[in-house]
């Protein structure tokens, strides 16, 4: 038998930079995977939203310094991009970058900071009860744990044996896919009745995408390469060869989300709890969003630290961010496949818009995150990275949460009593008007301090999101108890 605070099933993004979240406060944490060997490259992009989340751990510049920088997010429907420049971001681009290398860095995190990752580890079973949950795995052995974590996946076998509904919409087409090798150029190839090959350049190869005529019944039924072949040369209308195949199979428009991302000891991230069309490459990052949510709350959950309700904002905040996800992924499906429509034209419009391509390109990649809407610009969504000085050195806001814990910086100087009920940083800074701001471990504003307001609402606030709030801070009927 194995003991841990908590199992995660899935060695994807989602279960990785859980994993690494997780004992970063130093949770036991360990990590089973059906796969001994990572498989074949599917994601090739983190997108703002990934880079400035991961910014606020310190993982995000090694990434930039080996990936490749566009300027613009991936959409699909609209003829032109959606241009990152004006974006509310510290990194105004996408990052080209195999999503097997970001699995590598951030499997790399979590095993340096304590997590345990079994590879060839396949999830079969599990019971919970209301003290913790036991798994048993392919060979038998069983895995006994505080909290599990399905991060396993669309055909999530914890969301199934959980009884968590997936509600959403079948497939209806499913494209055949081929990382390959040939002599096509990068973009579109028509064929001589309008339909199309697209090719994507890769690292050393092409992945070729072409609608099937005649799909089989099952979806997972193997694709040969001379399968693709025939579908290649029927659509061009001509003989292309395609050499030394790496990865060959078909991807659909599905679109699901989980009915519930908890249930007891039990709760969802990533493709377990959300499919969507491929539509704006969104897959991974989301991915990364949701474990970026979950980890400093299932944390505080384990630690015995966190509020009350906490751990079921996880599914509030990000259950309706699927939601959004789920819709934008399926109208930019619509808008391609309508291009001819009112809709689609009015979309083009508002997309040639300075201010309607921004909107768009913040929707899309989730930089619109807002967890706390109305108050300060500021309250409810991911703080800018903006400069500040500290202890005479400088710096910047993201650097303040590497440790993962909530953070409240005072750039007024009269916030030094809320210490240790929680960290407080004094800052100089010459961007924000603000007379102090607490950050939650993910970056996201909790309370936004105006100047002249005292700290009126922070009691709540850090009742809320950090914990108990000493008697000598509390508040009561709107004024301090002192
Ligand atoms: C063709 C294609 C192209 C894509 N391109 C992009 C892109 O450009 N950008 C992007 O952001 N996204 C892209 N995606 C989507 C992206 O790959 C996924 O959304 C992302 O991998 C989801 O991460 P995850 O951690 O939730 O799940 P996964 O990466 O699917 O990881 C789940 C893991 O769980 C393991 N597992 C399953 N069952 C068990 C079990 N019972 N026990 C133990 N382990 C188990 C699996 O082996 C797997 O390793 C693409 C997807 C496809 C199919």
């Amino acid at each position: 038998m194995h003991e841990t605070d908590v199992l995660i099933a899935g060695a994807g993004p989602a279960g990785l930079l859980l994993a690494a979240e997780l004992a970063l406060a130093g949770v036991r944490t360990t990590v089973v995977e059906r796969l001994r060997e990572r498989p074949h490259c599917r994601g090739f992009n983190l997108n703002s939203r990934s880079l400035d989340l991961l910014a606020r751990r310190g993982l995000a510049e090694g990434l930039v310094a080996e990936g490749h920088q566009v300027p613009h997010a991936p959409v699909t429907g609209l003829p032109g991009p959606l241009l990152l420049a004006d974006a509310a971001t510290d990194h105004p681009f996408s990052l080209g970058i195999p999503q097997t290398r970001v699995e590598e860095v951030l499997e790399a995190r979590a095993i340096e900071l304590g997590a345990e990752i079994l590879r060839g580890h396949e999830l079969r079973t599990f019971t919970q009860s209301p003290d913790g949950v036991s798994a048993t795995i392919h060979n038998g052995q069983t895995f006994e744990a505080r909290y599990l974590v399905g991060c396993d996946g669309g055909r999530s076998t914890v969301r199934k044996q959980t009884g968590i509904g997936f509600p959403g919409v079948d497939a209806r087409w499913f494209p055949l896919l081929g990382d390959v090798e040939c002599e096509l150029p990068y973009g579109v190839s028509a064929g001589p009745d309008g339909r199309s090959v697209y090719v994507i350049p890769r690292p050393g190869y092409v992945r070729i995408i072409v609608r099937e005529d005649d799909p089989p019944a099952d979806k997972y039924t193997p694709v040969p390469l001379d399968r693709l072949q025939a579908q290649v040369d029927a659509v061009l209308g001509r003989h292309v060869e395609l050499r030394a195949p790496r990865w060959l199979t078909r991807f659909g428009d599905a679109a699901r989300l989980a009915s519930r991302y908890r249930e007891g000891r039990v709760l969802l991230a990533g493709d377990a709890a959300h499919i969507h069309p491929p539509a704006g490459a969104i897959g991974v990052n989301v991915a990364l969003d949701d474990a970026f949510n979950l980890g400093w709350k299932l944390a505080a959950t384990v630690h015995g630290t966190a509020p009350n309700g906490l751990l079921d904002t996880y599914h509030d905040e990000r259950h309706a961010a699927g939601e959004r996800i789920l819709a934008n992924t399926r109208a930019q499906v619509a808008l391609a496949e309508d291009d001819e429509a009112p809709l689609a034209d009015l979309m083009r419009r508002v997309a040639a818009h300075p201010a309607g391509n921004r909107a768009l390109a913040e929707i899309i990649t989730g930089l619109d995150a807002c967890y706390e809407p109305g108050g300060h610009p500021w309250l409810g969504r991911l703080a800018p990275d903006v400069p500040l000085r500290v202890d005479e050195v400088e710096t910047h806001l993201a650097a303040l949460l590497r440790s993962g814990r909530p953070v409240l910086v005072d750039f007024s100087g009269s916030f030094a009593d809320w210490s240790p009920s929680v960290e407080v940083i004094a800052a100089g800074s010459s961007t924000s008007d603000l007379s102090a701001v607490l950050l939650r471990p993910d970056g996201h504003v909790a309370w936004a301090g105006a100047p002249g307001c005292g700290d009126e609402g922070l009691a709540d606030a850090v009742h809320r999101w950090v914990g108990k709030v000493p008697r000598s801070l509390a508040v009561s009927g709107g004024g301090r108890v002192t």
